[in-house]
């Protein structure tokens, strides 16, 4: 039996409650203070706030987008150390936000949603964990994050490994690789972090690769002590840097989003980077990616290709039939003996799912309503799940820019929906279903445009090749598109 949660400085039912602490869930819930929207509570499955961040904690974790971006623009920190910051030092910045904003009471920690249900009499979310908690808010904001649940891959015989197992996005500190005979399997945008570090301690590493990314090299440096100096002194230096950044990565959608002249001239800067770093032809023929610049994420990395080439470092391209008890057997039909797997290998993407079971309006299920690939009016609302906003919801990926410039406006967009259903007396906003399948038409349309659909596999795409992860335009675009929460495309239901 289901009991009321006890909410010790929150009001039942919420204003607004918000699912997930990390980026998305804490930036909602500042600018929702800020707006005067006090009764929020957050709920985290986890015992501690940061998100993705808390979670990739491996080795050599780090944004591959410069810090002055990554970071919201109404906390910036003058202080990163780094023009690329590691992953430990982002969490650092997000748990200061929640000291900074006071958000620590708002969070209940160990609370992993189960279920959220709309009461349409009384206008409610009622939202249950798995602890049989039950909450209840006129408005829910889901900032779950898309790349929360680590995936292993289907291979033949994983279970029957008998030496260590770990995943990127659930490290295992305890565990001492000096001396190890360790495998790789998975060059994507975690493997290339990894990769470099494991070859500084272990005995050997042998690295599986599937396909060959794109790799472009990574300008990183030590802040210096001046220009932290000067940002704290003058902000508005900071917010220039932060400005020549956005417009520099906004350039770079041309090259990566569709296929233009710049296409072709940022895979020559690419294929630049392995000439210069690899001098062996055939290392390098088997590291030259077979698909277009953009197709899948581009990777970053100026110490990748260096550390494949290392005297204890060998890159694998046989693909992989099985694993066995004693490591992992190729095609070609040899056992690579190892002490310990890295499954670098990514994540579930709920792309035609929802993160928990989500009943709207008349018990529509939305799982049910994506099963052939997730939609949203402007990639926040659904229609027949009024007063629910998604944060990084369908097809709002950015593959050129920061992916917290994107979640800016997001919140932006849900703080002035939330407070137009508070502030009009309404009991429920609902997208109307023309507005929203028009949307998604045009959406649909213009991906079919982009590199994204231009042939590879990749996380952006269902199965059956349906795109519900990217947003196919400019940053800018997509921050305008937001700009403006507009009540008339809502059907609106008075108390
Ligand atoms: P990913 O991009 O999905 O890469 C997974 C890798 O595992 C790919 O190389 C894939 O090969 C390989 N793989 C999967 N199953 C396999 C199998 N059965 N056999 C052999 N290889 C297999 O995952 P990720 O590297 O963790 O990155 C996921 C996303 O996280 C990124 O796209 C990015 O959005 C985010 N991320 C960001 C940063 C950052 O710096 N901001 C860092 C890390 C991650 P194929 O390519 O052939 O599928």
């Amino acid at each position: 039996m289901s009991k009321k949660a006890v909410l010790k400085s929150v009001e039942q039912p919420a204003d607004t409650l918000i699912i997930g602490a990390g980026f998305g869930g804490l930036g909602a819930a500042i600018r929702l203070q800020q707006q005067g929207v006090k009764n929020i509570v957050i709920l985290e499955r986890a015992d501690d706030v940061g998100g993705t961040w808390r979670d990739n904690n491996y080795p050599g974790a780090a944004c591959d987008i410069p810090s002055n971006l990554y970071s919201y623009s109404f906390a910036q920190n003058p202080d990163w150390s780094r023009a690329y910051s590691g992953s430990r030092e982002i969490l650092g910045y997000v748990q200061h936000l929640v000291q900074e904003f006071g958000l620590r009471p708002l969070i209940r920690f160990g609370s992993n949603v189960a279920s959220l249900t709309f009461q349409e009499e009384q206008g409610l979310w009622e939202v249950n964990t798995d602890k049989g908690e039950v909450y209840t808010a006129r408005s829910v904001i889901s900032a779950a994050g898309g790349l929360a649940n680590a995936s292993f891959p289907k291979i033949t015989g994983i279970e029957s490994f008998e030496g260590h197992k770990i995943h990127s996005a659930r490290w295992d500190h305890d565990y001492d690789f000096t001396g190890k005979r360790v495998a790789v399997i998975g060059t994507g945008a975690s493997g290339v972090q990894i990769i470099p570090e494991l070859v500084k301690v272990a005995k050997t590493v042998k690295v599986f690769q599937r396909t060959p990314g794109w790799v472009m090299p990574r300008p990183d440096y030590a802040s210096p002590d001046w220009s932290k100096t000067l940002f704290q002194k003058m902000p508005a230096a900071q917010t220039a840097v932060r400005q020549a950044l956005f417009w520099g990565h906004e350039s770079m959608a041309l090259s990566l989003i569709w296929n233009t002249p710049m296409t072709a001239l940022v895979e020559r800067v690419s294929r630049a980077h392995l000439h210069h770093q690899v001098k062996d032809p055939w290392l390098r023929r088997q590291l030259t990616p077979n698909f277009r610049i953009g197709c899948k994420r581009v990777l970053a990395s100026s110490d990748y290709y260096p550390a494949l080439q290392k005297e204890n470092c060998k890159l694998i391209t046989w693909p992989i039939a099985t694993i066995s008890p004693k490591g992992i057997r190729t095609a070609e039909g040899i056992e690579h003996q190892v002490d310990c797997i890295v499954f670098a290998t990514g994540f579930d993407v709920c792309k035609a799912g929802t993160p928990f079971p989500i009943t709207g309006l008349k018990g529509r299920v939305l799982a049910e309503e994506w099963k052939g690939g997730a939609q949203a009016f402007k990639s926040m609302n659904v229609s027949g799940y009024p007063n629910l906003y998604f944060i990084l919801g369908p097809n709002s990926g950015p593959g050129h820019n920061s992916a917290l410039v994107y979640m800016e406006a997001q919140i932006g967009y849900a703080v002035q929906g939330i407070s137009t259903l508070l502030k009009g007396g309404y009991r429920y906003l609902d997208v109307m279903p023309e507005v929203q399948q028009r949307f998604n038409r045009a959406i649909q349309k213009r991906l079919g445009r982009t590199n994204w659909n231009s042939g590879c596999k990749s996380w952006y795409l269902t199965e059956d090749g349906f795109n519900a992860t990217m947003y196919p335009g400019f940053a800018t675009q997509y921050a305008r598109m937001l700009q403006r929460f507009d009540p008339s495309h809502f059907g609106r239901v008075p108390v």
